[in-house]
């Protein structure tokens, strides 16, 4: 019998300590959750580490029309931890192993999608937080909580060498920056452009740099150039609120990621591509962007988006980034001060991703 075979109230339930956001306008607050027992293919993980996903705040404010979030909404899928319990048939992973969790916990295993490893385009995919709970009925909790039991092929490993707090924001920065610019043959010689340095742009920026690309930071904040160059990896930061900067790059660029988490106009970095070049959006902003036809008929440019990454794919990027030494710049923050984080978040104040301390909630 597979886990997903048992019924909401067959399966017994343990609780855990976790913090919840219960309307869209209220803070998040201290929750006791219902976690299902490890059934023979789980992996019961004790939470030390999970980042702040600029998701995480879209959902508990509830901007996503297309995805409506169910309160108590417990948010959080960039998780590391420490293995407590495994099922029986689970052979991957041992209590007391290092491991981690992103934005995925099931999806059907049989369509076209799972088979080709791209999970993460499965129609039946069960999301970490916010989607149904086929064990225990509800919805699911995620990682901002001192315990999680996710299915094993969904659990990670995390190269040893990697610091965990920053670690935590591979799981979701990392793949979504690292899937696309795979997807799109981003290799050594490219030019690449990467759009918001936040949480997502400034994994895309060390990643980029890493696979050997010339890459160029467009932000609206100029305090960050510094970072941007310092960081280890941008080769040139343009404040793209200057028009000049931005007029001296048009028609350059094989690719941009687009990681930017508010409403702005493309048109003005559609044109910074080649022809033939590629830009992918990451960032979900949940108003329709408007699309000049000629910013992409004239040089065959194309405008794609890009949804996390499969589970292959992301054991490949964190194995990456083990080699390339590759971390995100995390403020590490108790759990306690989630709120004040959030309110940063909204300002795009971060340098450069939130990282809770999950040790935080064992005092709560
Ligand atoms: P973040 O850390 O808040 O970074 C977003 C960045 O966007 C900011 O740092 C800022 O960069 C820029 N920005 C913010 N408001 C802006 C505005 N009004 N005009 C222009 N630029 C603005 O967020 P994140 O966690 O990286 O997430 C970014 C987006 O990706 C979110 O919408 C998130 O939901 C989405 N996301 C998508 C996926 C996926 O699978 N596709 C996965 C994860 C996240 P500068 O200060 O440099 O301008
Ligand atoms: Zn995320």
């Amino acid at each position: 019998m597979t886990t997903t075979q048992f019924s909401s109230e067959e399966r017994n339930r343990y609780k855990a300590k976790a913090y919840a956001a219960a309307n869209a306008n209220s803070p998040l607050a201290s929750i006791t959750i219902p976690r299902r027992d490890p059934g023979e293919h789980d992996v019961q993980i004790e939470i030390l580490f999970c980042g702040i996903c600029h998701s995480d705040l879209h959902t508990v404010r509830n901007e996503w029309s297309a995805i409506p979030t169910v309160y108590p909404c417990v948010p959080g899928h960039e998780i590391v931890g420490r293995v407590t319990k495994v099922g029986s048939e689970v052979t991957k992973f041992k209590s007391g192993d290092i491991a981690a969790v992103g934005c995925l916990v099931d999806s059907d295993g049989n369509c076209p999608e799972c088979q080709a490893g791209f999970e993460q385009y499965c129609p039946n995919m069960t999301l970490t937080y916010n989607s149904p709970d086929v064990h225990l009925g509800g919805v699911t909790y995620g990682g901002y909580s001192d315990s999680i039991v996710v299915k094993d092929h969904f659990v990670l490993r995390v190269p040893s060498n990697l610091d965990l707090a920053g670690a935590a924001p591979l799981l979701c920065a990392g793949i979504t920056t690292y899937s696309p610019m795979r997807h799109w043959g981003v290799t050594k010689g490219k030019k690449v452009g990467v759009v918001g340095l936040g949480g997502l742009g400034h994994m895309a920026v060390k990643i980029a740099h890493a696979l050997g690309t010339h890459v160029v930071v467009f932000t609206t904040s100029l305090n960050k150039k510094e970072d941007a160059l310092r960081m280890g990896g941008a080769d040139e930061v343009v404040i793209s609120r200057n028009t000049d900067q931005m007029r001296k790059h048009e028609g350059s660029f094989d690719f941009v990621l687009d990681a930017v988490s508010a409403e702005h106009d493309i048109n003005s970095y559609l044109r910074l591509l080649c022809h033939d070049g590629n830009m992918t959006l990451v960032g979900a902003p949940d108003k329709p962007h408007a699309v000049a036809a000629f910013s992409l008929i004239l040089k065959r440019r194309s405008l794609s988006g890009s949804n996390i990454g499969g589970i292959a794919q992301t054991q490949e990027m964190l194995d990456f980034c083990g080699k390339n030494n590759i971390t995100a710049d995390v403020e590490v923050i108790p759990i306690q001060k989630i709120n004040e984080a959030y309110n940063r978040l909204s300002k795009a104040d971060v340098k450069y991703r939130f990282s809770i301390d999950m040790a935080s909630l064992k005092s709560q």
